[in-house]
């Protein structure tokens, strides 16, 4: 699941032309690279045969790096404020596998890690994290250019040339490393190279989610903003996920403390979307009330515990009832509903022209 908040996209006229699928002069566009940031904490350790920093052989397999004063500080030596990381072969950051030229930055306190990726094998990796790798082949296929569509209009919309493109997060697209992918998410990539998924010239928002429940969200509903292939479709293939209907009961006195409202007596919906998903809700707690969005509820109870506004709620016996249907924020490619739909017999084009209508899928390259 993507969670980053939407951005405007300005694109630029050299990004521009690459949206549009033009050839630059002396531009390779085969070698599509992807800045992807692995980390961004106090300190990273690496690990690895042959560890060089910035060129400097490292003495041991094993170095700590940390953020000091404004430079990074390589086990306990200051460096400089960036530095590039090669090794003999394949190297971990952290507990990430590593196959790509490595660049760390001092920012604040913080190291922050970025790989320089393919984006056939980020793709590849995103697909085995973000879906389950024995689902079949075109729901992976349907995964992978979703994968791939979303991380270039976020390259293209941070601008080509930043040092970070995406993080390897559910903020973006969760990366956990070379290693991760399978051999049906590397052929899930190989089999779809290049391809993405355009309306007009640009690389759509391509927001994915577990599974909706029956009928996924517009992106107006959710998110505050409209794309008319961000439109609601039926979905009714997704019965088989494990969150198509829940029931969760949390006490009141666990509620009330989440959103900081001591005394909470009761949760009552205000508003629904045209979906039917709750909008808004009024919180009671003895004489005050409290009306917030139902975005936020779900946010200050916790995503782990409300898995989706396709829900109603009652209070019984000092507990609040939640019976739901579907889990994520329900935009865009329904994954259940893609494991459905190619159980089926349908393609990933099929799936894609389905939960992302009016869209084009083009070859980049
Ligand atoms: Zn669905």
């Amino acid at each position: 699941m993507n969670w980053r908040p939407y951005v405007k996209m300005r694109i630029s006229p050299a990004a521009a032309v690459l949206v549009a699928f033009a050839v630059l002069p002396g531009r390779d566009v085969h070698a599509e690279t992807l800045r992807v940031e692995l980390v961004r904490a106090a300190s990273v350790v690496l690990s690895g045969a042959g560890l060089r920093v910035d060129g400097v052989m490292m003495t041991s397999g094993r170095v700590v790096v940390r953020a000091d004063a404004g430079h990074l500080a390589v086990n306990g030596a200051a460096a400089a404020t960036v530095a590039r990381v090669a090794a003999d072969g394949p190297f971990n950051v952290d507990d990430r596998g590593v196959r790509a030229d490595v660049t760390l930055r001092a920012e604040g306190g913080l190291v922050s890690v970025v790989a320089a990726l393919d984006l056939e094998d980020y793709v590849a990796g995103v697909t085995a994290s973000e879906m389950v790798p024995s689902w079949p082949l075109e729901a992976l296929k349907a995964q992978a250019v979703a994968a791939r569509t979303y991380a270039l209009r976020q390259k293209l919309a941070v601008g080509i040339d930043a040092a970070v493109h995406v993080q390897a997060t559910v903020i973006d697209q969760v990366y956990r490393g070379a290693g991760a992918e399978t051999s049906s998410t590397i052929a899930a990539a190989l089999t779809t190279k290049g391809e993405v998924l355009t309306f007009g010239d640009e690389p759509i928002e391509a927001y994915f989610h577990a599974a909706c429940g029956g009928r996924t969200e517009t992106a107006l509903a959710a998110f505050g903003h409209a794309q008319p292939y961000l439109a609601s479709a039926v979905c009714g293939a997704d019965g088989d996920a494990p969150k198509a209907k829940w029931t969760v009961r949390i006490s009141l006195e666990e509620v009330a403390a989440r959103l900081g409202m001591a005394g909470l007596s009761s949760v009552s919906i205000t508003s629904r979307s045209e979906t039917g998903r709750v909008a808004a809700v009024e919180l009671r707690a003895g004489r005050s009330t409290r009306r917030m969005t139902a975005a936020d509820f779900r946010r200050l109870v916790g995503y782990d515990r409300i898995f989706s506004l396709g829900f109603s709620v009652e209070v019984v016996h000092g507990e609040l009832r939640f019976t739901g249907s579907g889990s994520g924020h329900a935009v865009g490619l329904c994954q259940w509903g893609a494991r459905g739909m190619a159980r089926s017999g349908h393609d990933y084009r099929a799936m894609l022209a389905h939960y992302y209508p009016g869209t084009e899928l083009r070859r980049m390259y």
